[in-house]
């Protein structure tokens, strides 16, 4: 069993900083959470107060309903994993593996089958006796990753792990920490500012700005029913686009197109009629129709998907412009107009920036 609840927590540095406000969250024994947002939001802090390396300026943390708020680090039986490995350079990978056992004095015969298991798990058995220098990148990943593993902790705590790796092996290092996830069917927190990080990995995602929670949900949820316009421009890639657009009389009056709403909008936006909102259109949502033009400037194929960079109507205003991922090879040239529909549309309030969702 390892569930930890985060309650209310509250960072405020000595410089006066505050960094995290009021962070709150259970999470369930084996689950996968991670934390995602801009740079400077507050996920590090986040983590490394949970780990024990920051201090908690307000709040509570428990694991398995234990108060642990000001247990130290060593104690809490967690183990971080970070985005530079923090490996010994002189040791060999079998020893920087069995390092924190031969430090708590555990008997060597039990270290060594411990190790071994990691490595096994890891794919490192060939490479125990090599040096940190003598591995690629991904390979000190699995190493530092090897070194939690050994300790068999309540909960993983990952720092950005694959911020240091290329692309290619980012996607396969991620995937290995998936499987890792399932195996060991192990409580972890990942920290990361890359969406697609946090969309294929987590159970729920944490997504933060700016020190405060924006939401928590599971993927879908985050991808689907955005709870703000924060979380909604963050969360998809490319990013959703926005238009600020007028409710009336059934329809919703942008500079450079009108559209009919649908009986779902329309009772969506009850109480809206007459008003200013923002329209979210995921350019996934963007497909061939009659609802608006689009003025072509770019179009790049993806192979399955093609994404069109463009302008509504004519002009070529920032607050008019679109991003479309249409279907298949598209080979449209820079200035060619293309009619297009919006297939699912998010609403946002103008002032508070929360979705306009049903009331329940
Ligand atoms: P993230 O991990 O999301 O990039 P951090 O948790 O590292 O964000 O930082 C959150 C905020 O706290 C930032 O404004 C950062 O400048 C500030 N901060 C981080 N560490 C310290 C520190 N040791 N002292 C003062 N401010 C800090």
């Amino acid at each position: 069993m390892s569930e930890l609840s985060v309650q209310h927590i509250d960072k405020i540095y000595d410089n006066k900083v505050q960094a995290v406000f009021d962070f709150n969250m259970d999470v369930a024994d084996g689950e996968f959470i991670v934390l995602v947002g801009p740079s400077g939001c507050g996920k590090s802090t986040t983590l490394r107060m949970i780990a024990g390396l920051e201090d908690i300026s307000a709040g509570k943390l428990l694991l398995d309903g234990k108060d642990i708020t000001a247990t130290p680090a060593k104690d809490r039986d967690m183990a971080m994993v970070f985005q530079n490995y923090a490996l010994y350079g002189h040791m060999t990978i079998y020893e920087n593996m069995a390092f924190s056992l031969t430090m708590r004095k555990e008997n060597p015969n039990v270290i060594h089958k411990k190790v071994l298991a990691a490595a096994e798990i890891l794919g490192l058995t060939s490479q125990l006796n090599k040096k940190p220098s003598q591995l690629s990148g991904g390979q000190r990943q699995r190493v530092a990753m090897g070194r939690s593993i050994v300790r068999n902790p309540k909960v993983f705590l990952f720092d950005e792990p694959l911020s240091n790796l290329d692309a290619k092996l980012r996607g396969a290092t991620r995937r290995e920490i998936l499987l890792l996830h399932k195996r060991l069917s192990a409580t972890m927190l990942y920290v990361t500012h890359d969406q697609t990080e946090a969309l294929t990995l987590a159970d729920r995602i944490v997504c933060m700005s700016m020190g405060h929670v924006q939401q928590i949900g599971t993927p879908l949820e985050l991808y689907d029913s955005p709870a703000n316009l924060f979380v909604a421009s963050f969360i998809g890639l490319p990013p959703m686009n926005f238009y600020d657009v007028k409710v009336q009389e059934g329809e919703l009056l942008g500079e450079q197109f009108r559209v009919k709403l649908n009986e779902e909008e329309k009772s969506r936006l009850q109480g809206y009629e007459g008003k200013e909102i923002t329209l979210g259109i995921r350019p996934e949502d963007v497909a061939p129709g009659d609802e608006a033009n689009m003025t072509v400037f770019s179009n790049e194929n993806l192979g399955m998907n093609t994404l069109v960079h463009g302008h509504l109507g004519g002009t070529k205003k920032a607050t008019d412009k679109i991003s479309a991922k249409m279907r298949g090879w598209c080979n449209y040239k820079a200035g060619d107009t293309v009619g297009i529909s919006f297939h699912r549309k998010h609403f946002f309030d103008k002032e508070t920036t929360n979705a306009i969702r049903k009331e329940a």
